[in-house]
């Protein structure tokens, strides 16, 4: 046993899997958790969101999060119905995107247990959500913003400072300072890329002991081709074909650069100018969001120089209600769709794939990750067939993908993220599916000589 002072460090989610993101530091009678986020794909992970947290959720002192995407977030209302009230830092950005992605995400929960009950096919009776909006206005009330690159003391003890990951608005890395003498970690987070559409750079990383570092993609390199180009070869592929492009994308960052790349290929002529339908509330509203946080990324360069208008009606159609996303279906193409979910777990994506899939003039276009389980990735691996709502839709349509939108650094961009710093004491590879932590894992080993470890689902390290 480990006596009260030596500060742990425990791996609660994302640990051989991309979703579940939840660190636990404990350092005396304090502990912070790092990231809170839902497990989400495979079936067997997602039952993982109805186990009880490991450490009761009222002993937790504070919860700092990176960024606002729900596999780092989307667990807290759920933390926050079983007990815990201590404060949620995150930046300002995270905090706005948190309300509009938190609240979707208990709506979204509250839709699937009403459909499993009415269809009867969940094995719960009756079917739960696992949390409402009353959980998620709480989490709401214990949010404390934070600036970047400002420390802070989240519990006492332990000081913190965020650095920008370049992955999404409001995205951070954090340095954590504990014990006595200090021990210093790094927590990246999702880190994102660099030279990316809208986002900066992520920061240089600074020193460390322990490293907790993302391998979503570390087992490979994306294809380092220009965004701008593959996507203008998918559209002008998808006019010929004469149907709809329908693109998979999430509402939150994602369905902002599509638009701002597809303007700005319709502006240099690369690609015919054609209707573009943003159907998605959440989309609509987190393009405000991107407006009021405007020096967090290039957008408003963009704006300026005319590139993209304010996403405004010319630009684009935005779809907020029910009737405005039935009335695309009366179109045939050419035109591009831009729904959520990104991965096809929900959303009204799912709608314009039931009507639209076994069409052969149809292109689907997966624009980001697609995990394990997922339609999406039932897609990318070919199925010819696609279960919606309890329903196979024949798959007629053509499906491609761009890795070029990837809001994850890659292998040689994580490699090159990380080589100013010198060798951690130990760098543990988290939030990858099991190829992709032991691939980054690997080429850390080889490149730079560090030590490196995957650690399991559950595993609790001293931090020396
Ligand atoms: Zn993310």
């Amino acid at each position: 046993m480990t006596g009260p002072t030596q500060p742990l460090l425990s791996f609660l989610g994302a640990a051989g899997t991309v979703s579940g993101s939840r660190h636990l530091l404990e350092a005396g009678r304090q502990r912070l958790l790092v990231d809170c986020g839902l497990f989400q794909g495979e079936k067997r992970l997602r039952l993982k969101n109805w186990h009880d947290f490991p450490v009761p959720p009222a002993s937790i002192n504070a919860v700092v999060l990176t960024h606002a995407h729900l596999d780092h977030s989307g667990y807290l209302p759920r933390l926050v119905r079983a007990g815990f009230r201590g404060p949620i830092f995150a930046t300002a950005p995270t905090a706005d995107l948190l309300d509009l992605l938190l609240y979707d995400s208990a709506k979204c929960q509250a839709e699937d247990a009403a459909y499993a009950n009415k269809k009867g096919y969940s094995r719960h009776r009756p079917a739960l959500p696992l949390y409402d909006e009353r959980d998620v206005g709480r989490v709401l009330r214990q949010l404390e913003p934070v600036e970047r690159m400002a420390w802070f003391e989240p519990v006492t003890g332990i000081r913190c400072r965020g650095h920008d990951a370049g992955h999404m608005l409001g995205s951070c890395f954090y340095e954590i300072e504990l014990g006595d003498p200090p021990v210093r970690l790094l927590f990246s987070g999702d880190v994102g890329r660099f030279d990316a559409p809208l986002y900066h750079d992520p920061a240089p990383p600074p020193p460390c002991d322990y490293l907790v570092c993302e391998s979503t993609y570390g087992d490979r390199n994306h294809a380092q081709d220009n965004p701008l180009e593959e996507l203008a070869a998918v559209v002008n592929e998808a006019v010929d074909r004469g149907g709809m492009l329908l693109v998979a994308s999430f509402a939150v960052g994602r369905a902002q650069q599509l638009v701002y790349l597809l303007r700005t290929l319709m502006g240099s002529g690369q690609i015919p100018q054609l209707p573009i339908w943003l159907d998605s509330p959440m989309a609509v509203a987190a393009t405000e969001v991107f407006r009021q946080h405007a020096g967090e990324h290039d957008f408003a360069e963009a704006i300026e120089a005319g590139i993209v208008g304010n996403l405004s009606p010319r630009d684009v159609q935005l779809a907020r209600s029910a009737a405005e996303s039935k009335a695309i279906n009366a179109h045939d193409g050419p035109g591009v769709i831009i729904a959520a979910s990104g991965m096809m777990n929900g959303g009204r994506i799912l709608h314009h794939l039931k009507r639209r899939l076994p069409l052969p003039e149809t292109t689907v276009l997966l624009a980001g990750f697609q995990a394990k389980g997922t339609r999406g990735r039932s897609l990318q691996e070919g199925a010819r067939f696609l279960k919606i709502h309890g329903r196979e839709i024949p798959v007629a349509a053509a499906v491609r993908q761009i890795d070029a939108f990837s809001g994850h650094a890659d292998r040689r961009e994580i490699a090159r993220w990380l080589s100013p710093l010198p060798p951690p004491r130990q760098t543990f590879l988290v939030h990858g599916e099991p190829a992709a932590a032991r691939g980054m894992a690997d080429h850390l080993a080889e490149m730079f000589q560090w030590k490196t470890h995957c650690p399991a689902i559950g595993t609790r390290f001293v931090l020396e």
